[in-house]
């Protein structure tokens, strides 16, 4: 087993290995595995060789500033798309303990807490009072 552990390790070197594109491949490719145990589409066993082939590529590959560009760009893409998530989760956390209401006046949003009852509100904005169920 020591053997073939430093023939890989040698066999490693000059390449390019695991980075977060590689793991986010491999992970797609198990999602398509594990689909694959409860449909018996064809589609899902290619998906899941087509990953897995994508992922080892990159990771046996020799050209490093390409992989290496290819993971910059993935990761920019990651960021944005956690980023709407975030905002996705904040705005559902938001609505679950306030109420958005827009003065009838200026239209100005103003967040009001859940489960106050009948209340006035005071538009900061404009100075309009109007009262809604909160
Ligand atoms: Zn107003």
């Amino acid at each position: 087993m020591n053997g073939f552990r430093e023939r890989f390790a040698r066999f490693m070197i000059g390449r390019y290995g695991m980075d977060r594109l590689g793991q986010f491949l491999n992970a797609i490719a198990c999602v398509f595995l594990a689909a694959g145990l409860f449909s018996r589409s064809r589609w899902l066993d290619i998906g899941t060789l087509v990953f897995l082939v994508l992922c080892y590529f990159r990771v046996f590959s020799k050209n490093i500033g390409k992989r290496f560009e290819e993971n910059q760009k993935f990761e920019r893409i990651w960021f944005h798309v956690s980023e709407v998530f975030r905002r996705w989760r904040f705005k559902l956390q938001q609505s679950r303990k306030f109420h958005i209401y827009k003065c009838p006046n200026c239209r100005q949003k103003i967040r009001i807490p859940r489960g106050k009852g009948k209340i006035s509100i005071h538009c900061p904005k404009c100075g309009t009072d109007f009262i809604k169920k909160s």
